[in-house]
């Protein structure tokens, strides 16, 4: 029995279903507006081409439905063997052909997607392990794949920036990654600004006394929260403009 549409009702559920779908059609629509030749070209990822962002986003679907079969089955099966043959698996995806690297892409954001479509409601509580060891509801697979096409097709350096991404994916992974430097203490001393919003939004070390302030529109605070650059930001310290802004703590 095939379903046609998401067994889950969840309405938080279904919209985070629907900023996955939107993701994945931006990531192919960049895609398709680069030539096969241009696929060689460098993407914003240091050491990657475009090629290693197709394969590494075609690759990733595949790992995400590894979890959604996961929650559907009861069968543990982890998103990759080890980090080794994640990274191996990317080096020889941007090997492949640019027909066969297209397919890839294609094929494994449709399979991911019929894998969520078909995961009963009761399912999506479902515990299976991400590749960093958390154990999180297979819901989680939906942000996990969502963040990965919006900031990627950025990545893909063909003219996506971070303002076409919806300003509810830009909150979530703002705050995903000021957690994770919260977490680490990395974000001593550093006060985050997010302007242009009703209010102006203030995270990070908001206990400290001389703290330099990073300041911006949220699609550019949040580009340099993921270490995508500085541009769009403003920072001071002690009253004093830093500039250029000081780089992110790490993300990943
Ligand atoms: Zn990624």
């Amino acid at each position: 029995m095939v379903a046609r549409h998401d067994q889950t009702t969840d309405p938080v559920l279904l919209d985070g279903l629907l900023q996955a779908r939107r993701g994945t059609a931006f990531f192919a629509r960049k895609l398709n507006e680069l030539t096969d030749a241009e696929l060689d070209g460098e993407s914003l990822l240091p050491g990657w081409t475009r090629r290693h962002v197709v394969a590494h986003v075609g690759y990733n679907a595949r790992a995400v439905a590894r979890l959604v079969e996961w929650a559907a089955t009861g069968v543990e099966t982890p998103m990759y063997p080890s980090v080794d043959v994640r990274n191996h698996e990317i080096e020889f995806g941007a090997t492949l052909s640019p027909i066969a690297l297209r397919n890839l892409f294609e094929h494994s954001a449709v399979h991911l997607n019929v894998e969520w479509r078909d995961l009963p409601a009761a399912n999506w509580h479902h515990k299976v392990k991400t590749v960093q060891g958390r154990t999180v509801p297979a819901e989680e697979t939906v942000w996990m794949r969502t963040r990965e096409v919006w900031v990627h097709a950025v990545d893909l350096d063909n003219g996506a920036t971070f303002v076409d991404i919806p300003a509810p994916v830009l909150e979530r992974l703002l705050k995903d990654i000021i957690g994770a430097w919260r977490t680490r203490g990395t974000d001593k001393d550093l006060l985050v600004e997010v302007t242009g919003q009703p209010s102006t939004m203030t995270y990070g070390d908001t206990a400290a006394t001389a703290p330099t302030v990073v300041s911006g529109s949220l699609p550019a605070i949040t580009q340099w929260a993921t270490g995508r650059g500085t541009h769009g930001t403003t920072a001071t310290r002690d009253g004093e403009a830093v500039t250029p802004s000081p780089l992110a703590p790490n993300w990943i």
